[in-house]
């Protein structure tokens, strides 16, 4: 395994600081199964998030409001949207053809009010993108399902209710670095870190690999799993799959900055209870607030509380350059307006993450679709990791099994 970085997890990473712990990426993880036993096979301990975790805010019109159905509906929702939300299972949804967006989508379901405020809610929290350029089909692919076999939404929710397995939300013991640094660990020596992969040479029926960094080097290989991000892929397979590199080129992907902030108890108006808070609309001034230390144990010190905002994606991508006083500023802001910080934070560490993001745009399923085939004539190759089939952990854990028993099949 060569990883570019000086440290294995790329997205993933957890640090103490300051008596807080803070994360550079993602905070927690929906298990399907995958994550759990993954962590426990190099001696990582699945932690459940509290249930504090279930109580989750919307803030739109200026004001934070719970994210449930009848709380949004009475405050968000004229009476007329609200009646042609509930007239979803009657309503014949017109099911397009062509790849569809996730507001047309969520617009031909639920309506244009409720619709629009819900393609936002769903973009923003998972994608940070632009609900209007995601292919539903690609990014949520569950709802997409469920269109496809009972045509509503509600319907079909009702119909799986109980059927799909269990799903844990949670972390690792000491945060979701422990999981990337027992994996790399258990690696051993087959794991060379500061080794940017910088050719790929198909040869003999296998691979020859050449990486630059300190110990750079070339080895032979019956099969490669590309994990790396789309257009790290692209670059890789230009001399040896030029459709394949050119149908993996310039997809887009959503730069976000995260600021940590750490603030004494009686500086907010309440205590933060729950998940966190998502922007349905610009009055946040923000993606989204993450109530870290209320859902995950050993955040920040006694009497203080962990904020996580998030900031940037695909409406403010500039602010990914910003500099750190005006982020810390605007993270402020958003805190004093969704979770009453009336003083200054004690503790503050921005994060900037580049082209973090990938954008499943309308199209993405015949792209991948194309760059598969495209690498079907080579010896044994396959892609993995978020940029392809799924963006959260889980989904680049298990596209990471998949390309792994793909090219043990055929080497
Ligand atoms: C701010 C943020 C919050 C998130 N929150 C959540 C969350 O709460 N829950 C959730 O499930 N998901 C979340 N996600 C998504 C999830 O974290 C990522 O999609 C996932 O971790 C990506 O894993 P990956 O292995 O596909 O890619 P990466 O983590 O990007 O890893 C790719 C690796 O490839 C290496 N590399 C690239 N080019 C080369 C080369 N030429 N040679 C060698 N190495 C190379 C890179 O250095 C990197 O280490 C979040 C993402 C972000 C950015």
């Amino acid at each position: 395994m060569l990883e570019a970085s000086a440290r294995a997890g790329g997205k993933i990473g957890t640090e103490s600081v300051a008596g807080y712990l803070v994360e550079q990426g993602p905070h927690a993880v929906l298990d399907r199964g995958v994550l759990a036993p993954l962590g426990a096979s190099v001696g990582a301990t699945f932690v459940p998030a509290s249930a504090t975790a279930r109580r989750r805010f919307v803030f739109a019109k200026g004001r934070r409001q719970a994210a449930s159905p009848l709380a949004l509906l009475s405050s968000l929702i004229s009476p007329a949207g609200t009646l042609r939300l509930l007239a979803e299972p009657l309503v014949a949804a017109h099911r397009p053809t062509h790849d569809e967006s996730l507001r047309d989508f969520c617009v031909r379901h639920f309506g244009a009010e409720a619709g629009a405020l819900a393609a936002r809610v769903f973009c923003s929290g998972v994608y940070a993108g632009d609900e209007s350029l995601l292919s539903v089909r690609a990014a949520f692919p569950r709802m997409a399902a469920l269109d496809a076999a009972h045509r509503s939404l509600f319907v079909g929710a009702l119909a799986n209710r109980g059927r799909e397995g269990p799903a844990a939300f949670g972390t690792f013991e000491g945060g979701l670095g422990t999981l990337s640094r027992l994996l790399a660990a258990a690696l051993g020596e087959q794991l060379v870190v500061g080794a940017k992969v910088d050719a790929i040479v198909a040869r003999d029926h296998g691979w020859s690999v050449a990486w630059s960094g300190r110990r750079a080097n070339e080895v032979k290989t019956d099969a490669i799993v590309l994990a790396v991000p789309s257009d790290a892929a692209s670059a890789l397979l230009a001399n040896v799959a030029p459709a394949a590199s050119e149908t993996l080129a310039g997809w887009e992907s959503s730069s976000v900055v995260l600021v940590h902030v750490g603030v004494r108890l009686d500086a907010l108006v309440q205590p933060p209870r729950g998940f966190g808070v998502i922007g349905a609309d610009d009055s946040l001034g923000a993606l989204g607030v993450i109530f870290s230390s209320s859902f995950l144990a050993g955040r920040a010190p006694t009497g203080h509380a962990l904020f996580t905002v998030m900031l940037g994606g695909a409406r403010a991508p500039e602010l990914v350059e910003a500099p750190e006083p005006e982020l810390i500023a605007t993270a402020r802001e958003a805190l004093r307006r969704c979770a009453g910080l009336v003083r200054a934070p004690v503790f503050t560490r921005v994060i900037r993450q580049r082209r973090a993001i990938p954008q499943y745009t309308l199209g993405h399923a015949g792209r991948l679709l194309a760059a598969d085939r495209a690498l079907e004539s080579l010896p044994p190759i396959a892609l993995a990791g978020a940029s392809f089939h799924g963006v959260s952990v889980g989904d680049a854990a298990r596209s990471g099994e998949m390309a792994a028993e793909k090219v043990a099949a055929i080497s």
